[in-house]
């Protein structure tokens, strides 16, 4: 905190001061809420009907999965050996990697190499198509 020099605060100041300090002493910077004002909080979201932060991780479509998946993706196409499982086409320059059971399914299997699979671009074109009819057919379901 800065202060003139010369200058102190009278009482009275002092005073109001210390109440002002005492009364917001939970949304001091850098200070944890306490468990009653975070209750408070939480409550006054569920009144207002805000729903809590997604697009944590895996939940957010653009989520990749950081470093591991490329090691995934790697892994895959050298097991693999490039070549693309549905035409045995073999061609690194072509070659992506998919989901055998697509993200949207099942997000638990994002990185499982199991579930990994090496495809050219025009059968992996081929396949997301086929695997957007699943997920229309599963969200039907669900809805
Ligand atoms: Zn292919």
């Amino acid at each position: 905190m800065s202060r003139k020099a010369g200058y102190t605060h009278t009482a009275e100041t002092k005073e109001r001061m210390k109440i002002s300090s005492a009364r917001s002493v939970a949304v001091r910077k850098g200070e944890p809420l306490s468990t009653d004002h975070r209750k408070k909080l939480s409550d006054a979201h569920i009144r207002n009907g805000d729903r809590p932060p997604t697009g944590y991780m895996h939940e957010n479509p653009n989520w990749k999965g950081g470093i591991s998946y490329k090691i995934s993706v790697r892994l895959t196409l050298e097991r693999d050996d490039y070549t693309c499982q549905i035409c045995w086409l073999r061609d690194p320059d072509v070659m992506e990697v998919d989901h055998r059971l697509c993200r949207a399914l099942r997000p638990d299997l994002f990185q499982d190499l199991n579930n990994l699979w090496t495809l050219c671009a025009n059968c992996h074109k081929r396949k997301t198509k086929n695997d957007w009819v699943e997920i229309r057919k599963a969200r039907a379901k669900t809805l």
